[in-house]
């Protein structure tokens, strides 16, 4: 399957979509099962809690009992006194033992009253209404004598000759806190109850709280939690500036509401924890498979481009990848022309000069994935007036410590229209990729048009500069045919090696007598061309027999003592008539030079006048 990056790119925000939705979701339901383990964690604090003090209630119920059949049995104040204290000394959640006998009270601190009949009407353990067998269970009170906050159960009894026999037995609240302040839900949430007739707190792991008006649960919610069937569930109340939930229980034997809890942004951080990790890895993950997939993806297909052997299918194939890429399809090669200064883009057929700033910028440095607007750059005026265009700069950078190179040396500018926003990932990559394939069809062709013995153009390339000036009419451009005069007796006489010496004899002298923007050719063997502007025949005749002349007044060396001359014999043409007709035109006079006695230049207009006199004359 062909699947292309810019797919996947476009695809990326949909997915991102996705993904959070996904991690909200996973998020929320974590939420709601944070939340689920807390109710039940809460729930089961509840139950511990509410066993504890139905077993501490029973057991001071069963005290009562064994302290009132000790009463009842002996009759005997002080055994009952020493039963009571050995039960308070050796169970701390009794804080103390009473005896009410009609108006005397005996406590199992000591204490002892007289004729209290009426005082002791209003202590709170005492009830009027209490009848003898019930057990009586006083509000939540601070006590007197031990300074501690308690609930008193209370056993009426009948006992023979008295009227009013009571034996009372005081519960601690702030050990039975003590013992319920590990019951935590979460972190942060404890057991706590209260006394719903007063409000107050009964059991807290803060007993400086006790016997205080509770502020978390007021008098409405306290009556609906009265009005149902004992317990459930309180949602999100408002406590300490933060929400919090609630379970409740209000069956047990102290009829005390047992709650516990804890805030909601607890069981939040909690969920947003789990979810922020789960979140920033499934995140992280994404992102790495879909680097590592562009990556190897572009990483494949860039290397198809250095498969280019021509500049069109190096255009094409460019064209194909930034549409797979970027989305974009409109892309400038510029080829730096060096001989001439210009930048050349085959494809669309422009030569354009290279802009300024971006020859300032060159000398080490590329400008990668940079914006240009019209205004700045002369191409993007050209190419690109009002779209976003990026212009990447091709530049083969010196190697450190090869002086033997310039610098940094601009072969080509790239230009992407319209790049998308996928640039910056892509532009480096892609600009790395169109050099090595620029660099490789530059060498290609420069092996391709060059004579490999002399480095003069070979015939091939000869031909394709003189279609280009024919182009453009071929006008002011001239061909000349150079032939070496009697080569074949300097192989003959001298070798075959002193024959490639003369070779390059001429083609160094060539390089040396034209100028740079002449076209220097090794035609075939010992015969040159030269392909050069000039604004008359007259002027190209000069040039060549400048060089003629330089030819013939050179010495290649033998030995010592002898060295060998040359000659040469030009014939030249005007371009303007066409190729092969102007290679023909100059091979002719090129002849007749050679005819004529050889060491001389002839023009093909000199050529036909003499044709047409020696016509005439015959
Ligand atoms: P003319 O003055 O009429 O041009 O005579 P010529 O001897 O120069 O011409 P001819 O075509 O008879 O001989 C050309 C010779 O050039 C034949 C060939 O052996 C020799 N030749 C061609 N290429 C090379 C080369 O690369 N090196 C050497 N040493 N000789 C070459
Ligand atoms: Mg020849
Ligand atoms: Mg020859």
């Amino acid at each position: 399957m062909n699947f292309k990056p810019k797919y996947l790119i476009k695809m990326v925000l949909p997915l991102l979509v996705l993904l959070v939705s996904a991690l909200v979701y996973l998020g929320y339901s974590d939420y709601r099962s944070i939340r689920e383990s807390a109710y039940s964690q809460a729930r089961a604090n509840l139950n511990v809690a509410k066993g504890y003090l139905d077993l501490n209630y029973i057991a001071a119920t069963n005290q009562l009992f064994l302290l009132s059949e000790i009463l009842k049995g002996s009759g005997n104040i002080p055994a009952f006194l020493d039963a009571a204290n050995y039960v308070v000394n050796n169970q701390n959640k009794f804080l103390e033992v009473g005896l009410l006998v009609d108006s005397d009270y005996y406590g199992t601190d000591g204490f002892r009253l007289s004729g209290i009949d009426e005082r002791v009407k209003r202590r709170p353990w005492y009830s009027e209404s209490q009848k003898i067998g019930d057990l009586f269970l006083s509000d939540f009170y601070h006590s007197n004598s031990t300074k501690k906050w308690c609930v008193a159960l209370v056993k009426k009894l009948a006992i023979p000759g008295k009227k009013n026999v009571r034996i009372i037995i005081e519960l601690d609240a702030g050990a039975m806190s003590d013992d319920l302040s590990d019951l935590k839900t979460m972190t942060k949430g404890y057991v706590y109850a209260i006394e719903p007739q007063t409000r107050r707190v009964v059991i807290h792991p803060d007993k400086a709280r006790l016997g205080v008006d509770s502020v978390s649960i007021n008098p409405e919610l306290l009556t609906t939690i009265m009005a149902g069937n004992g317990n459930g569930n309180i949602p999100s109340y408002e406590y300490d500036n933060q929400y919090k939930f609630s379970v409740y229980d209000a069956n047990n034997n102290f009829n005390w509401v047992l709650l516990s809890g804890t805030s909601n942004s607890e069981i939040a951080s909690n969920a947003l924890k789990v979810g922020a990790v789960g979140g920033t890895f499934l995140v992280v993950v994404f992102f790495i498979l879909l680097a590592g997939y562009l990556h190897t993806r572009v990483h494949q297909v860039g290397g198809q481009l250095i498969e280019a052997q021509e500049f069109d299918e190096l255009h094409e194939q460019l064209s194909a990848l930034l549409n797979d890429t970027m989305g974009s399809s409109r892309v400038y090669l510029f080829v730096m022309n060096a001989n001439e200064g210009v930048l050349e883009e085959a494809y669309h057929n422009l030569r354009v000069n290279v802009p300024a700033d971006l020859l300032c910028r060159i000398a080490g440095c590329q400008q990668l994935g940079r914006f240009c607007k019209p205004e700045q750059d002369d191409i993007v005026r050209l190419i690109a007036p009002s779209e976003p265009c990026i212009r990447l700069p091709l530049v083969n950078s010196a190697r450190q410590n090869d002086y033997q190179r310039p610098a940094s040396q601009l072969i080509g500018v790239l230009y992407i229209c319209q790049p998308g926003a996928a640039y910056p990932f892509f532009a480096k990559m892609i600009a790395n990729y169109t050099l090595s394939a620029l660099n490789q069809i530059l060498l290609t062709q420069h092996i391709r048009s060059e004579d490999q013995m002399t480095g003069l153009k070979n015939k091939n390339s000869l031909r394709q500069h003189m279609d280009q000036k024919l182009m453009d009419s071929g006008a002011g451009y001239f061909l000349a045919m150079i032939d070496v005069d009697d080569f074949k007796s300097v192989n003959d006489t001298y070798g075959h090696l002193l024959g490639d010496e003369v070779i390059l004899n001429i083609a160094s002298l060539m390089k040396y007598s034209f100028p740079a923007q002449a076209v220097l050719c090794r035609y075939g063997g010992e015969e040159f061309a030269v392909l050069m502007e000039a604004p008359d025949t007259e002027t190209a005749l000069k040039a060549l027999d400048d060089f003629r002349a330089k030819v013939e007044a050179s010495r290649i060396d033998i030995d010592e003592d002898t060295s060998c001359a040359i000659t040469v014999s030009i014939g030249v043409a005007p371009l303007h008539k066409g190729m092969e007709s102007t290679i023909s035109s100059a091979d002719r006079a090129l002849y007749q030079a050679k005819s004529q006695g050889k060491n001389q230049v002839l023009s093909a207009e000199m050529c036909s006048i003499g044709t047409e006199t020696e016509a005439a004359t015959a």
